[in-house]
């Protein structure tokens, strides 16, 4: 495991290794993906695959598919197995038969895979219900590559802290904020001046506010350029996931809402800029492939052979680029209000928007009014909410929960408010 990845960024303690402090990498390397059978761990399993001799699985874990689940575990030969639906134990005993593989059921169990002894976490449950799994992961001190998001957010106040303190090394998985880890390198945060995360626009980028509203559940579906699962696809329709990611980067690295800049860039192919006070920019580039950024992470603080197709500019010809438009798109400028109130409010902003999307996946709401609910839900908060910092795992969720409650309360008169 990299040691001594505590580093202080500014004035704040971080635990993203913003400088590159090689420690040797010991030969094989065990590794646990959280997610396993979602579209990151596919990605995951699918880098560890094609370099068997260097890592060894300690554990897998998924919500309820426990055919893939074994099947992956089987392959892998993990040690332990975890399935997130307690009543689902004795199947994945049944797929396992025969192995050495141990199994677990519920979210006792996840948990258990996230705080078993892996050097390498993959942190890629989908959603709230991964911030007490990344924070056992955290708490033991690990390598922990964080592509969900979500945890981040709901529980920002205290995430990274907590992560510096106990020693463990964040590293950033989700495309754009790998682009600003490898990007911040280049400068001191003293130098920094913004940083620039770049967003595809989604399918609904050049559609005019009538219909983004009427938009359905197929079309919302059907992301330009990424392959990924369906939360985070009609999060970046909605452009919800922009605004998620904006937070993000402001955890993940200390910054203020005024130094996050968002700008639309349709091919895909620069993922994030840093801006450094002589006016150079620094940037990364690869293609639209998730196993880019995850095997820098898994790779950190070496470089490994990567599967995906090299990039090929000339072939792609064109690099185009917008201002994102927070009219069409209101979740992006909710996403910075969210910032900007803080203590809770990025909390508010994510469980509402779980609520608004499993209400339109389930056909309850229109699409537009995934954002009106996650406005409603959030100034009902500001207006009534006990506004204190989150320093806990149990007040975040405390939090979550109530803004989840009064999201499915507001709900029918959002879904019956006519636009
Ligand atoms: P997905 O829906 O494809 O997979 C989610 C995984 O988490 C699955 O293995 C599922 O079984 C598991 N899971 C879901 N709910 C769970 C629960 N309650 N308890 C335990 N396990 C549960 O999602 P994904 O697209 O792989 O995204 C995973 C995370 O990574 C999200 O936070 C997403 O925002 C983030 N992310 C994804 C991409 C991408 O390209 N897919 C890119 C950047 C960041
Ligand atoms: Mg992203």
């Amino acid at each position: 495991m990299a040691s001594g990845a505590v580093l202080w960024f500014g004035d704040v303690m971080s635990a993203v290794p913003l400088r590159n402090n090689k420690a040797a990498a010991s030969a094989v390397r065990s590794v646990t993906v959280l997610g396993a059978t979602g579209s990151i761990g596919d990605s995951t399993m699918d880098l560890l695959r094609g370099a068997r001799d260097r890592y060894r699985v300690e554990a897998l874990t998924a919500n309820s598919n426990v055919e893939a689940l074994a099947k992956l575990a089987r392959e892998f030969g993990a040690r332990f197995a975890a399935i997130a639906d307690p009543t689902k134990l004795s199947a994945l005993k049944d797929a396992l038969a025969g192995t050495r593989t141990e199994c677990g059921a519920g979210e006792s169990a996840i948990i258990e895979a996230a705080a078993r002894p892996a050097d390498w976490v993959m942190a890629a449950v989908s959603g709230a219900a991964g911030l007490k799994p990344a924070l056992a992961a955290v708490d033991r001190g690990a390598s922990v590559a964080l592509a969900n998001k979500e945890c981040l957010v709901c529980a920002g106040d205290f995430f990274m802290e907590r992560a510096a303190k106990a020693g463990a090394c964040i590293l950033p998985a989700d495309s754009e904020h790998n682009a600003l880890f490898q990007a911040l390198a280049s400068g001191d945060r003293a130098e920094l001046v913004r940083v620039i995360i770049t967003a595809s626009g989604g399918p609904f980028r050049t559609w005019a506010p009538a219909d983004i509203e009427q938009a359905t559940l197929e079309q919302a579906l059907k992301h330009p350029n990424w392959s990924m699962g369906q939360k985070i696809t009609i999060d970046s329709a909605s452009m919800m996931n922009k605004g998620l990611e904006v937070i993000e980067a402001s955890y993940l690295f200390a910054l203020t809402p005024d130094e996050i800049d968002v700008l639309v860039h349709p091919q895909s192919i620069i993922h994030g800029m840093v801006e450094f006070s002589d006016r150079s920019v620094m940037a990364q580039l690869g293609a639209p492939d998730m196993r880019i950024p995850i095997a820098h992470c898994l790779g950190w603080p070496d470089r490994i052979v990567g599967p995906s197709a090299r990039l090929d500019l000339a072939k792609i010809g064109q690099l185009t680029f917008e201002a994102p438009d927070f009219a069409r798109f209101p979740g992006l400028r909710l996403a910075y209000e969210a910032l900007r109130t803080g203590k809770g409010a990025t909390t508010v902003y994510n469980a509402a928007n779980e609520v608004a999307v499993a209400a339109f996946i389930a056909g309850k709401i229109k699409f537009g009014a995934i954002a009106r609910l996650v406005e409603a839900t959030m100034n009902d908060w500001i207006r009534t909410g006990n506004r204190a910092p989150l320093v806990s795992a149990d007040d975040a969720i405390s939090v979550d929960h109530v803004a989840r409650n009064k999201a499915a309360a507001l709900l029918p008169q959002i879904a019956l408010k006519a636009t």
